[in-house]
C-alpha cells in the first residue's frame, strides 16, 4: 500500500512525501535534497508527528490512515526516541552554555 502527499517546502515544486506499509513495515521517502541523499528531513517527520500544515494536495483524509499505520509501528518508535534525545541535547545545550558563562565568571574574577 502506498499514500503520498505533496508538501511545500523551499524549491518552488512541492516535494512528495511517500510512505508505504509493507505487511505492517512502514517506510516513509522525501524528495526533497535531504531525503533523497538519506537524511533526516522535516517534511517525513512533521506529516508523521501529524501536522498537515505544509501539506498541498487535496488527500488530507489520508493522513488518517497513515495514522492508522503508524499505531505502534517501528517508525513511530523511532521519531518518538528522536524527539526525546532532541530535548535532551537542547538541555544539555542550554546546561553547557550556563556552564561555561559561570566558568568565565570564575575565572575573570
Ligand atoms: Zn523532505
Amino acid at each position: 500500500m502506498r499514500v503520498s502527499f505533496l508538501v511545500a517546502g523551499s524549491a518552488e515544486e512541492p516535494y512528495e512525501v511517500i510512505f508505504r506499509n509493507e505487511n505492517g513495515k512502514v517506510n516513509v521517502f522525501c524528495t526533497c535534497p535531504a531525503g533523497e541523499n538519506g537524511l533526516h528531513c522535516k517534511h517525513r517527520l512533521a506529516i508523521i508527528e501529524g501536522s498537515a500544515s505544509a501539506v498541498v494536495s487535496a488527500n488530507l483524509d489520508e493522513l488518517e490512515v497513515v495514522r492508522t499505520w503508524l499505531n505502534g509501528s517501528d517508525l513511530e518508535m523511532a521519531c518518538s526516541e528522536f524527539r526525546d534525545a532532541e530535548k535532551s541535547f537542547e538541555e544539555a545545550k542550554a546546561r553547557f552554555a550556563k556552564v561555561k558563562k559561570k566558568l568565565g565568571k570564575v575565572m575573570n574574577g
